[in-house]
């Protein structure tokens, strides 16, 4: 489903935000709408997260993850134009959610060289702009001259039923304690952490999605998008 209302350019799209406040749906439903790539970089951090657990490796072995990182390959692969992560060519979409994962990959993701190894492969995927890409960074640090920036926010207590929901929807079960305390310390190490925090940029545009249903995200997201492409076009 394209949206031919809209006229080229092709624009980069960051989303950033809080774990759970809807950047991924969001990102998804825009990508799907203006017929872009979406990249959750979040999934590249669980990727690493995911092989260091198989590998036995601790998130404070810096030296055993710069060896790990050396043979490992992270990219994505569009199915049904939907783009699924893939860690040394292995689809590992559904082994990201887990409690394993989720309890180390703020860590994981608090290491310079883990970022690094990544930020390389995120850039590469935005060389030729129609992308939407949703992280803690994107529009910070990944790609600080993004034409569209927003900045996504929710209260604790939405954040948590959301993803109690998603992961009740995967199948797999967790408490609703677990979910929010998780959701609170991968907030603190994600915005503490000194490596590319999350932060809002300057320039991003900030939506609280609390009291916003999924279609109301996307229509106002749409109308930023608008905005942009008509002054891109002015600009010609
Ligand atoms: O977005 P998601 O919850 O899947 O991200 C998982 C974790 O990956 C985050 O809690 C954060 O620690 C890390 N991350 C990051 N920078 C990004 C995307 C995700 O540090 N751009």
């Amino acid at each position: 489903m394209g949206s031919e209302s809209i006229a080229d350019p092709k624009i980069i799209i960051a989303i950033d935000g809080l774990s759970g406040c809807g950047k991924s749906t969001l990102a998804k439903d825009l990508s799907k709408q203006l017929s872009y790539l979406h990249i959750d970089s979040g999934a590249m951090y669980r990727s690493v997260a995911l092989h260091l657990i198989r590998e036995g490796i601790s998130v404070n072995d810096i030296e055993d993850i710069k060896q790990a990182l050396q043979s490992l390959e992270i990219s994505t692969k569009l199915h049904d134009q939907v783009s699924i992560p893939y860690m040394n060519g292995e689809r590992v979409d559904h082994l990201l959610q887990t409690s394993e994962v989720v309890s180390i990959v703020s860590e994981v993701a608090a290491i310079k060289e883990v970022r690094s190894f990544l930020k390389g492969i995120q850039q590469d995927l935005g060389k030729d702009k129609g992308i939407v890409m949703d992280g803690r960074d994107i529009g910070s640090v990944i790609f600080p001259d993004a034409e569209l920036k927003l900045y996504i926010t929710a209260d604790i207590g939405a954040r948590t039923d959301r993803r109690a929901k998603e992961l009740e929807a995967r199948g797999l079960e967790m408490t609703k304690e677990f979910i929010k305390s998780n959701l609170e310390k991968r907030d603190y190490i994600d915005s503490n952490r000194e490596v590319s925090p999350l932060i809002k940029a300057d320039d991003a545009i900030c939506i609280d999605t609390t009291k916003l249903t999924r279609e109301d995200q996307l229509n106002e997201a749409i109308g930023y998008v608008e905005e942009v492409k008509s002054r891109l076009n002015a600009a010609k």
